[in-house]
């Protein structure tokens, strides 16, 4: 590979990332079409968070030929060329992390369904942890931490 790897670490501006993006797909064997532009112009636009049926559903916007297979399997390449990051929610849920956003975990509420980030500081001690006890090297980003949030343990049971 020839092209330069984005760097999540650093402090890139979202058009950057995404300049080199229609010769990273040829290079990876997918034609650069009008559906794929329109992806990639959701995404270059899109900050934080995003499912793919909300993705699918912008590119439907501007262009109602799309169809998810295609968002889909572009978004496989897409996170190939770390552009963006796929991670779970508490039901499993895909979601996708658009970068250049901070490496980040999610816990959850069980009880009011709140959501909410952790950043490595945060989750240091935990990954230490799993990496000198189990010699494992944790994805944060990738699974979402299920349990009650502070408000919740707190609050006189309701019924
Ligand atoms: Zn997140
Ligand atoms: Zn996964
Ligand atoms: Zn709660």
């Amino acid at each position: 590979m020839t092209s330069p790897r984005p760097n999540p670490s650093a402090v890139i501006r979202g058009d950057a990332l995404w300049s080199g993006i229609r010769d990273d797909l040829r290079a990876r064997g997918l034609r650069w079409t009008p559906q794929r532009r329109t992806l990639v112009e959701v995404l270059s636009k899109t900050q934080g968070h995003v499912t793919g049926v909300q993705l699918v559903e912008r590119c439907r916007a501007i262009d109602p030929e799309t169809t998810p297979s295609t968002v889909y399997r572009t978004l496989d390449v897409l996170e190939d060329l770390g552009l963006i990051r796929h991670g779970h929610g508490a039901d499993g849920r895909e979601e996708f992390h658009v970068l250049p956003a901070a490496e980040h975990g999610h816990i959850y509420c069980h009880s009011c369904g709140g959501t909410w980030e952790i950043g490595h500081d945060q989750a240091a001690s935990l990954l230490e942890t799993l990496a000198s006890e189990h010699r494992f090297t944790a994805d944060l980003s990738h699974v979402t931490i299920a349990g009650r949030c502070a408000a919740c343990l707190e609050a006189p049971p309701s019924a």
